[in-house]
């Protein structure tokens, strides 16, 4: 190996193994610079010699050119489905039925069951060669399914290689044991519920197609020709199962899988139980079900499984559902109301939106009266119409969702629902872009999108102005105290204390909360103004390039695509923004209130500054800073700031009441310092 070989299979290791610290375990012990950096070497070195790209590299995590169609694929073990159970008798019922299978002198009272929680995302199979994922397919009908390799290797929970490589020093050497020869791994490919929401507001915001589910996204983007597209969506996957194995270890239990998957490096549910006890087994289950909506991911039930894989053997299959796992689905969680009436709310970025209005129906426990139509597209393709009898979904943390009218049912009157020609807050007539299925108000001084616009301008990702709820932004804008949100910097105590349920208490916190707005970071004030596409992340490279409101404002479409990581439609968004007259005037208001207009980093290049190399953690509470401050502190002298300790950590900053990390640090020998000689460090 020539020492770029080298570095290229070190460095893989090294993201491979951070890659699965972050997605597998949510425990991060580099920052996401330091990650960056790493793969930015990884880049380099592989744009510089092509010939040592390999498929497991995680370089190649970013997708391939689209198929025509997808290659076919025979599953060497069929997968089969599972039979249901919908009640605790069913379960009994089903105990009843392999107890009569049992051998000779074993009863069911002998039997060890794993509890499962059934993932609802798409089953998919991976089969790894000497460690190398070389194949992912889906389920397809059990028999035969779809390879969809590239569209996998963008998940960035499936390991590209198992084990997941150590570095070689003794606190990553606990990962792993050797690959097996050949492995089929099984599991689901899913959506988070958390990521799926952010992926139909950002849907919505941009006037695109939303997804009805998490599981119609996460099946959508796998089944993708165009795999850059399914690196784009936020995937996870759980393994359950082994498909088959060659050489490797010994497994003998359901149980003993599971445990051999997460050794190798795979993600496997933390949720899962083994019980000997039926009983326990159906409380589990229960207990599941009432746990149903605080799950992160969809849950449509729970498999029990036998554990023991000699006495599954016994079992057997019977037509194409093994005898020895069930699958208790959880109660459908729909219902039929009937739809009173359609609304149309208005965003901050004037997009009409049409939700429906309905008589209470009890979901799942809870009462439902509103529930999201998607767009007018679909209302329209769905018929949807009021006085209608509808179908509503609700699931997990998704907000409640209209399926679809029940036809038969409909009053002999009604009238498809008209399209809104005028927006319903200010009157304006609406627009309707050829390109989008969006529909817009383009009043600049319209009131329903002003709320929105004041209502993100105070939240806590942007200004933070604490006690600055959208009540307050409705009742301010009615009363004309607002026109803009740096209206917000000239209100003054009189104004306030002349509004309806505002005592001198009140007034006075919501002037300090405004007062002190005024000394957030730039890159707060830009996520604040509510540029399409420009969130906290990118406001965070805008500012970084542009350090000062005016060089942002009069940077060309060229200079900011010139950023890494901004595309043409944020530096074409930006640009637009700030060539509208009303929000130059908008930003000199805030100026001449004193709001920052300029970045706080020295002017000093990054080697002249006092901490520049050098890797700081924090922990406990530090007696004047935040956190916050404490790393903005240390970024703008040079220094970094991770999430953990590790032998890579110079200093740790230690306040009261310090978590695990302090001993860490002890052991490590890393030096500990307190917040006054972190201020001595800079100098004063
Ligand atoms: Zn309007």
């Amino acid at each position: 190996m020539t020492s770029i070989e080298q570095r290229i299979a070190q460095l893989r290791d090294e993201i491979n193994y951070h890659a699965y610290r972050y997605y597998t375990l949510d425990d991060p012990i580099i920052s996401d610079a330091e990650y960056d950096r790493l793969m930015n070497e990884l880049r380099a070195l592989e744009e510089a010699h092509p010939e040592l790209i390999t498929p497991d590299s995680p370089t190649q995590r970013v997708g391939a050119p689209p198929l025509d169609q997808f290659e076919k694929v025979i599953h060497p073990v069929p997968m089969t489905s599972l039979g249901n159970a919908f009640n605790d008798d069913d379960m009994r019922a089903w105990l009843t039925r392999i107890g009569r299978l049992l051998p000779e002198g074993v009863t069911t009272s002998d039997l060890t069951f794993v509890v499962e929680p059934k993932f609802d995302g798409l089953a998919v199979a991976l089969t790894y060669e000497n460690g190398v994922l070389v194949r992912g397919a889906t389920r397809g009908n059990g028999i035969e399914g779809e390879d969809v390799t590239a569209n996998l290797r963008t998940v960035k929970s499936i390991p590209l290689r198992i084990p997941v490589s150590p570095d070689g020093s003794a606190e990553l050497a606990e990962v792993g044991p050797s690959p097996p020869a050949r492995i089929e791994v099984r599991g689901e490919v899913y959506m988070p519920i958390a990521a799926f929401n952010e992926l139909n507001r950002r849907q919505a915001e941009k006037g695109e197609k939303l997804y009805a589910n998490p599981r119609n996204a996460a099946a959508g983007a796998v089944r993708q020709l165009d795999s850059r597209i399914t690196a784009r969506r936020p995937l996870a996957f759980f393994a359950y199962a082994i498909g088959y194995v060659e050489g490797g270890e010994e497994i003998r239990s359901q149980w003993e899988a599971l445990d051999y998957l997460r050794r190798l490096g795979f993600p496997v549910s933390p949720d899962v139980r083994r019980s000997r006890d039926f009983d326990e087994v159906l409380d589990l289950i229960h207990r599941w079900m009432e746990r149903r909506d605080s799950l992160p991911y969809e849950a449509d039930g729970v498999v029990v499984k036998v554990d023991d894989f000699a006495l599954q053997e016994l079992l057997g299959v019977v037509g194409n559902a093994p005898r020895w796992a069930i699958a208790y689905k959880f109660p459908a969680r729909e219902a039929t109301t009937r739809l009173l009436k359609i609304e149309v709310n208005v965003g901050r970025t004037g997009v009409l939106t049409p939700y429906a209005v309905l008589k209470p129906v009890n979901i799942g426990g809870v009462t439902v009266r509103q529930a999201s139509l998607h767009n007018f597209e679909d209302l329209a393709r769905k018929d949807i119409r009021e006085g209608d009898t509808v179908v509503v979904k609700r699931a997990g943390d998704v907000i409640p969702q209209v399926v679809k009218p029940i036809l038969e049912l409909r009053p002999p009157d009604s009238k498809p629902y008209q399209l809104p020609d005028r927006c319903p807050s200010c009157g304006e007539p609406v627009v309707k872009p050829e390109d989008e299925v969006a529909v817009y108000c383009v009043n600049a001084a319209c009131p329903a999108q002003l709320v929105r616009r004041v209502e993100y301008f105070v939240s806590r990702g942007a200004m933070d102005i604490e006690g600055f709820g959208v009540k307050i932004a409705e009742q301010l804008i009615r009363a004309g105290l607002i026109r803009d949100v740096a209206d917000i910097y000239y209100l003054t105590r009189d104004q306030l204390l002349s509004l309806e349920g505002f005592a001198e208490k009140k007034a006075d916190n919501l002037l300090a909360a405004i007062e002190a707005s005024k000394s957030q970071p730039l890159e707060r004030v830009v996520t604040a103004l509510g540029i399409r596409g420009v969130g906290s992340v990118v406001a965070k490279m805008l500012v970084a390039a542009f350090p000062s409101m005016d060089t942002l404002a009069n940077a060309t479409v060229e200079e900011l695509e010139a950023i890494e990581g901004i595309g043409p439609h944020i530096a074409q968004s930006v640009v637009d923004w700030f060539s509208r007259p009303r929000h130059r005037q908008v930003i000199e208001k805030l100026r001449r209130a004193g709001v920052r207009m300029e970045a706080e980093v020295t002017a000093a290049p990054p080697s002249a500054r006092p901490l520049a190399g050098l890797t700081f953690v924090i922990t406990g509470t530090l007696p004047t800073m935040t956190r916050d401050e404490a790393k903005a502190f240390i970024e703008a002298h040079g220094g970094k700031v991770t999430s953990s300790v590790s032998k890579k950590t110079d200093y740790l900053l230690l306040g009261e009441n310090p978590g695990s990390k302090l001993a860490k640090a002890q052991s490590l020998g890393i030096k500990i310092i307190n917040e006054e000689e972190l201020k001595e460090m800079v100098g004063g």
